[in-house]
């Protein structure tokens, strides 16, 4: 960490930034320059994190030298992780291919929607029985019989399944049932819903939020890994902009700008991202060139009767002949599925 002084900070501040430092047990390194004064701090930065410097008279800048996430940090593991969902993996090299309708909505649906996104090589089923819903008159997900549905269907198909939980008070229920924890994007910064699922071993989808920055999901991930659970796949699945045409704005450059400053594998969700069929296949060919470890899309085999997100889902050979291009692309990219 670097503290650096007001142009006129007095002899008596600066002594006083020194004390502080040494009483935290850090060693601190005193550049004295013509203008201002500037302190570098030696030791375990972390020690200094939760402490106000700012506020102390005469600072004028604190800055830290580490990232604000450690464990999710590339610094700290230099290597890709690999997660394992089932016994799908997800990251350096291998791509989770996730797909399935928005909501489970019966055992027959589900059941015709799997079977096609295998056929096309998708490798985790999705589905949700917990949404999260903007308006509370939508239909709200089927619960538990939900995801009793989804691990059958998931079972019979042989694909690990990924469901959203949004309350710590689901965790145990989803946990029985899924292979993979979904975090969505208006969970991502639901601290206590992370802390509890950061307690269990279970794989772990965090969503970016729609207004979050790449560190503000970095920080979200950082506080499962910091509850003991390694196993996060990071997604990227659009910011809300002025743009008002898309559902939201692909924040494509967030899938290198994460792969540099964390060892955690990243996929893309261009369906909620778009909100737009005819813009899906172009942005998921796209994710997959920007280095993306999986993608994750929504389709069901009537979206005109889909009980939630309709309008956005692939028809499933739209999807097969997406996945075609992909497997492409993905050679390109030295990845497999
Ligand atoms: C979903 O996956 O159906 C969903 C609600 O996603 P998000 O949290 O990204 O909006
Ligand atoms: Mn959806």
């Amino acid at each position: 960490m670097i503290i650096v002084l007001k142009p006129d900070s007095t002899p008596a501040e600066v002594d006083h930034v020194l004390d502080r430092i040494r009483e935290l047990g850090l060693k601190p390194h005193v550049s004295a320059g013509e203008h201002r004064t500037i302190i570098g701090v030696i030791g375990d930065e972390t020690k200094l994190r939760a402490e106000p410097l700012q506020a102390i008279a005469g600072v004028e800048q604190v800055l830290p030298i580490m990232k604000p996430f450690k464990l999710a940090s590339r610094e700290m593991t230099k290597k890709d992780t690999v997660v394992l969902v089932g016994k799908v993996k997800i990251g350096g090299g291998a791509m989770g291919m996730i797909a399935g309708p928005c909501a489970i909505e019966s055992l027959d649906v589900l059941d015709e929607i799997a079977g096609k996104v295998k056929a096309a090589g998708a490798n985790i089923l999705r589905g949700g029985a917990f949404k999260p819903r903007t308006s509370p008159y939508s239909f709200q997900g089927l619960g538990e019989d939900g995801l009793k549905f989804l691990q059958d269907v998931g079972k019979k198909h042989d694909m690990p399944v990924v469901t959203e939980v949004m309350d710590p008070r689901q965790i145990p229920v989803v946990e029985k049932y899924a292979d993979m924890f979904q975090i969505g994007a208006r969970n991502m910064q639901n601290f206590d819903l992370l802390k509890e699922i950061g307690q269990t071993k279970k794989p772990v989808l965090m969503k970016r939020a729609m207004s979050a920055t790449v560190k503000d999901l970095l920080m979200s991930a950082e506080y499962v890994l910091s509850e003991g659970n390694p196993n996060v796949v990071l997604c990227e699945r659009g910011v809300r902009s002025f743009e008002d045409s898309t559902r939201n704005m692909l924040d494509l450059s967030a899938v290198p700008n994460v792969k540099g400053q964390s060892h955690l594998p990243i996929i893309v969700d261009p369906s909620h991202a778009t909100g737009r069929p005819d813009l899906i296949p172009a942005m998921a060919l796209a994710s997959v060139a920007a280095g993306a470890d999986g993608i994750h899309i929504e389709v069901h085999s009537c979206p005109e009767k889909a009980l939630s997100d309709g309008p956005q889902a692939l028809l499933p050979p739209r999807y097969a002949e997406l996945m075609k291009q992909i497997r492409k692309v993905a050679e390109v990219m030295g990845k497999m599925f």
